[in-house]
């Protein structure tokens, strides 16, 4: 069973988690434990249990992702890791990976910075597809220039 390295003064220490990809509080994760955190030669931070850094080290070598900072440890319990993915995105994601394989595309717009997914069933994907010769369910994406080219909802 792995431990956990707890914290003299601040006992399992649990910090919140936010979802790495909108950044909204993941309801989904809790951290326990020493977190540490350094920066790549991105300047991206990474957060690692105490234990775990080397560990986490050695994954990022994988990508050619080097921690460029000591590893500090993180004393403010109020802040916030950014770890997994809230259920949100995780639906999100099923969803876009299912309609992929249908022949969905990604779109962002570059005026608004929306980004989504245009169904396989609409002509606009399809002919983006024939036109970059890329079949689904391959990952296949356009950008817009204004926001008229996707329709602005009008509560957005
Ligand atoms: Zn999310
Ligand atoms: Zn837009």
């Amino acid at each position: 069973m792995a431990s956990i390295p707890l914290s003299k003064d601040r006992g399992i220490d649990p910090h919140l988690c936010t979802c790495i990809r909108c950044g909204n509080v993941n309801d989904q994760a809790l951290t326990m434990g020493v977190i540490m955190k350094a920066e790549d030669n991105h300047g991206a931070s990474h957060f690692a249990n105490r234990g775990g850094t080397r560990k986490h080290e050695q994954e990022l070598a994988k990508h050619n992702i080097e921690i460029v900072t000591n590893w500090t440890e993180i004393k403010d319990s109020s802040e916030k890791i950014p770890m997994g993915l809230c259920k949100a995105c995780e639906d999100e994601i099923a969803l876009f990976e299912e309609e992929l394989a249908k022949g969905g595309i990604f779109f962002k717009c570059k005026a608004c910075d929306q980004a989504g997914m245009i169904t396989g069933n609409t002509d606009l994907a399809k002919a983006v597809r024939e036109q970059m010769d890329i079949p689904a369910p391959d990952e296949c994406g356009i950008e817009f220039d204004s926001c008229d080219q996707h329709g602005v909802n009008s509560d957005g």
